[in-house]
């Protein structure tokens, strides 16, 4: 069956049900972007043409709303509680509901097993039919349901599923063997799954997919009214919690903002004001997000304080032509140094509050400071009270480009057939490679780029043409390297580099060259010259570094707004 883009909302607000705060903050939001949605269903419909695409059958399974796993956010919806995740699953549906795919949404392990088929009263056998999904969109609690309650069918259909996973699971922490032999020791990796099912909320994780939310977009008109009614010296602080004023020091950079600016917060109390929050400051308590929308339209400036890390509502108060101001950390904040992100599979430095702002938004709508330097931040404050800043919200975060985004994935990410190359060879020469390989690339001075006169591989996605080979800095990851020279890092493409040859062609001697089971490799030991290949696909990373060793690091272009798509993704 051909999957249909679909014209009204209306049956996935039935098919989300209820009983759940949760729940029903996802419907609101839903109905409240209807409009938006549909619009730019249409615009993607218009912009694929005729492009053939299969219905899928399609499995949400929201794992932590479950009760069994705790469910400690429904309740908290209405009391400052986290929402990030509530925004993206809802857009999640929003978005696989309009490109015309059959959707299954369960938040309970009954519902769960039901769909899945397994037999009441048994868990973990395995199924005894077929599973009726193509995909299974979850995260890891949903993960965990799963294994424990299919038995042996877990691990012949986990090549569906997709997991969503804000902060990102990087390869090291993925391989199981790899992991625990190296101590790469968290409470959710493990999983031996191809890292890009994992999928972020920002596109910090270059190893794992982007799937994103939407903000609100605005039209020429609200823009521009937007613009004549804002208050220059109108502040709003970015938090529900109270807990978030605690942070040591703020007294400081709050008294030289009052000196400017009138402080608004939208901050949970139940009968008074929070203890934690100055009076100075006017509170206006949790609002419902549209008002939330609203508050940001009059103000100047959205504020960080440096928590929560990466949520969602910096990217709005910049759609409503806010500038966002936030701290630098320096030393960035990662599971080595900071409590919130231990445990997370991840060795991500995180350098601000929301590196996403910092790094792909930037000035004037991103101030990025030291808030230690109080000089640094007034002269921040003065500036941006007197600068016209436009709303923006990059493509990326708009409907269309959020669904252009899962349309390609869905057509594209396969990871239940296995098509690549076995590696390594068992060959007395390691690195011996077949001479059908792939890909010829040709040496440009200091990096190799993908020669047009190879053969192309037709179902390669992204396509190989989008491939350059650069050699990283001993004290860069593959991550950084490609974003130095203005490319993405591609993991799907370390693939066509894993190959002797190519140190040969970036003229890098080699006196010994050896496959080993490495998250770095392949890579170079430069004052050594020992090369190494990497013996383990799964371990294909684009994070990590070791001052040992220069990496060879596949980058590819991208879209401007869309950086999960190459030119030729589509
Ligand atoms: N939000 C809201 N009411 C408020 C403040 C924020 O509904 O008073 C919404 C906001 O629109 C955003 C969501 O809360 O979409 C989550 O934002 P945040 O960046 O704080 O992420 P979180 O830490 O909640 O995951």
């Amino acid at each position: 069956v051909q999957a249909a883009f679909r014209s009204d909302l209306a049956r996935l607000l039935e098919l989300i049900g209820t009983g759940k705060e949760s729940l029903s903050f996802m419907k609101k939001r839903i109905r409240h972007l209807a409009q938006q949605w549909l619009l730019a269903a249409r615009r993607l419909e218009q912009k694929l043409k005729a492009q053939q695409r299969d219905q899928k059958h399609i499995l949400i399974h929201i794992g932590f709303l479950t009760e069994e796993s705790g469910d400690v956010f429904s309740p908290r919806v209405l009391k400052g509680g986290p929402l990030g995740e509530m925004v993206q699953w809802a857009d999640i549906l929003a978005a696989l509901f309009l490109l015309g795919h059959s959707l299954r949404v369960t938040v309970s392990l009954k519902e769960l097993q039901s769909h899945l088929g397994v037999p009441p009263g048994r868990g973990n056998c395995p199924l005894t039919n077929p599973l009726p999904f193509d995909l299974i969109y979850t995260d890891y609690h949903g993960l965990q349901q799963m294994k424990q309650h299919m038995g042996l069918s877990f691990k012949k259909y986990r090549c569906r599923v997709r997991v969503i996973d804000t902060f990102g699971t990087e390869p090291a922490y993925n391989h199981e063997e790899y992991a625990t032999l190296r101590g790469y020791r968290t409470n959710w990796g493990y999983w031996n799954l191809q890292p890009t099912q994992f999928m972020t909320m920002f596109p910090h994780t270059p190893d794992n997919s982007f799937m994103g939310f939407v903000s609100e977009e605005l039209n020429k008109t609200e823009k521009q009214f937007i613009k004549s009614n804002k208050v220059s010296s109108m502040a709003v602080v970015y938090g529900k919690e109270a807990s978030i004023w605690k942070v040591g020091g703020k007294e400081k950079f709050l008294t030289i903002l009052n000196k400017y600016m009138e402080i608004h917060g939208t901050v949970y109390y139940e009968t008074q004001r929070p203890p934690e929050v100055p009076a100075f400051v006017k509170n206006h308590g949790l609002l419902p997000q549209h008002e939330f929308q609203q508050l940001l339209r009059k103000a100047k400036l959205f504020i960080g304080f440096g928590f929560p890390y990466e949520g969602p509502a910096p990217l709005e108060a910049i759609a409503n032509g806010c500038v966002f101001l936030q701290a630098r950390f320096n030393p960035p904040h990662s599971s080595l140094n900071h409590e919130f992100f231990r445990g997370k599979p991840t060795s991500r430095e995180v350098s601000s509050q929301h590196p996403y702002a910092e790094d792909f938004i930037g000035k004037p709508h991103v101030w990025t400071v030291d808030y230690n330097n109080s000089e640094e931040f007034e002269a921040a404050i003065k500036t941006i009270m007197r600068t016209q800043v436009d709303p923006y919200l990059p493509y990326e975060y708009t409907c269309e480009g959020m669904l252009e985004r899962i349309h390609a994935y869905i057509q594209h990410q396969d990871f239940c057939t296995t098509s690549s190359p076995p590696l390594p060879p068992k060959a007395k020469s390691p690195a011996m490679q077949s001479p059908s390989s792939p890909l010829a690339l040709s040496p440009n001075a200091t990096h190799l780029v993908w020669s047009p006169s190879a053969s192309r591989d037709p179902h390669a996605w992204p396509p190989v043409d989008s491939l350059q080979v650069w050699v990283s800095e001993t004290r860069h990851a593959c991550t950084e390297t490609c974003r130095r020279h203005g490319l993405v890092c591609e993991p799907t493409f370390f693939r066509f580099l894993n190959k002797k040859e190519v140190f040969l062609q970036l003229s890098i001697t080699c006196d010994s060259t050896e496959y080993e089971m490495n998250h770095l490799y392949p890579a170079v030991a430069e004052n050594v010259h020992e090369c190494y290949l990497q013996k383990e696909p799964l371990l294909f990373s684009c994070a990590g570094y070791n001052t040992k060793y220069r990496r060879l690091c596949p980058c590819r272009d991208y879209r401007k707004g869309q950086v999960a798509l190459c030119r030729d993704c589509l």
